[in-house]
């Protein structure tokens, strides 16, 4: 068979337990044998990141902002019990943290949703994906406890030394208080790449947040959306048949629940950190949940939500044979292909990731599935180990 070539390498960042298993079990079985994979591979495995001092890590961020996409397998984040299990150096960063600080940008999950697999909101026919912005509010304020009676106010100093005040309160007895911010150039990113992901997938995009209550912090973060919409997205959006749409953060979740998916729903920092939550477990699995961070420089680098499964891989090494779901993985590998076809006009690429994502939710639907799955299938399931599972998807590619 003529295997379809690659004319640009892809960033590729290898990662830990078992899915550095399904990492290798899906080249193998579903990508090499229809594709001739070009990638630059950083292998993000722990073992390398303590051997490099996590150097790997900065060098795989530093290949992604040059190959435009990246495809990264789930990697652990040490914590005291790692430290002595893979014998480390230090307890490194996690990667995506690392990742994230270096290229900046937005992470958007997306559910895959599949007919026959159910959702606890039964309404959900089409996926919902959460953008979530990544810098800044709660997540990097200054917060003190107040001792006693007093004034606490907001003060900022201009480089030219000019002083501004506002008033937070007049204490009368103790208290705590807490000081915000975000910048208006992280805003403005955060609202294009929303723009430019929506216009992607071809679907509505929804802002929210409470600017009814925070008239001049959230008020910045409509209105930066709102003008970056009218002066250069509108036009684009009308043509692909999608619009914008603004509401208040508690109108967007009753909505969200009503409706039956297919947007886009931008959020704020702490909004899309527990929204994203309750969403995922709303579609029924992690495992079927996929990740992409797009950055401000046109980069995107593509993975799974779920973590390395690691009770899994303890089975894995005592000889058993695991019905791990490989979907969110896979996908991150078609969503890689699929943009780096798109990006280097190789038509066939694109293609192909579309017909694998096609041909993996079709072996879903005819029953064939792994153990999790199964859980949610409304029908007679055929369980298959991982490796089954593949080879069942790779069947159908071929026919
Ligand atoms: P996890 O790896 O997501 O697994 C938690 C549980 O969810 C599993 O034990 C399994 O349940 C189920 N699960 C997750 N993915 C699955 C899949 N593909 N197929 C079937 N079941 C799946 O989370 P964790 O156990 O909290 O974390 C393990 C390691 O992953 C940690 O070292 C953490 O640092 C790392 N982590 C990495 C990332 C990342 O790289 N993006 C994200 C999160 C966590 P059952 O055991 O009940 O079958
Ligand atoms: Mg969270």
């Amino acid at each position: 068979m003529n295997r379809i070539v690659m004319t640009r390498p892809i960033a590729e960042l290898d990662g830990d337990e078992m899915t550095r298993i399904l990492w290798q079990q899906i080249k193998q079985i579903v990508l090499e044998p229809f594709v001739e994979l070009n990638t630059e591979y950083y292998d993000l495995g722990l073992p390398e990141r303590d051997r490099t001092d996590d150097e790997v890590t900065l060098e795989a961020a530093k290949a992604i902002e040059r190959l435009g996409v990246g495809v990264k397998c789930a990697t652990i984040t040490p914590n005291a019990g790692r430290m002595t299990e893979y014998n480390l150096k230090r307890m490194y960063k996690s990667p995506n943290g690392t990742l994230r600080a270096y290229l900046d940008g937005t992470v958007f999950r997306r559910p895959i949703t599949v007919k026959g697999l159910k959702t606890y909101i039964p309404g959900w026919k089409k996926p919902i994906t959460v953008a979530r912005h990544a810098y800044g509010d709660v997540y990097k304020a200054a917060e003190m406890a107040v001792p006693g009676p007093g004034k606490a106010e907001i003060v900022f100093t201009g480089a030219d030394g000019q002083e501004k005040r506002e008033l937070v309160y007049d204490f009368a007895g103790p208290g705590i208080v807490q000081g915000m911010h975000n910048r208006r150039d992280s805003i403005e990113s955060f609202a294009r790449v929303c723009f430019e992901y929506a216009l992607g997938v071809k679907e509505n995009l929804w802002f929210s947040a409470k600017d009814t209550i925070s008239k001049t912090y959230d008020e910045c973060f409509r209105k930066t959306f709102e003008e970056l919409y009218e002066a250069e997205y509108r036009t684009r959006f009308g043509q692909a048949g999608i619009s914008y749409f603004y509401t208040l953060i508690d109108d967007a979740v009753a909505r969200a629940v009503k409706s039956e998916g297919g947007f886009v729903w931008a959020m704020k920092n702490y909004d899309g950190d527990v929204l994203s939550d309750m969403i995922s477990s709303a579609f029924g699995s992690l495992a079927l949940m996929t990740s992409v961070l797009v950055c401000p420089g046109g980069q995107y680098e593509y993975e799974a939500a779920h973590g390395t499964v690691t009770r899994h891989y303890y089975r894995y090494l005592k000889g058993e044979k695991t019905s791990t779901n490989p979907m969110a993985t896979l996908f991150a590998w078609t969503g890689a292909l699929g943009k780096s076809g798109e990006m280097t006009g190789n038509q066939a690429l694109t293609d192909f990731a579309r017909r694998l994502e096609k041909a993996s939710i079709d072996t879903i639907t005819s029953g064939t599935m792994t153990g999790d799955m199964a859980l949610l299938y409304e029908g007679e399931a055929n369980v298959t180990d991982s490796e089954g599972f593949l080879k069942a998807i790779a069947e159908r590619l071929k026919n």
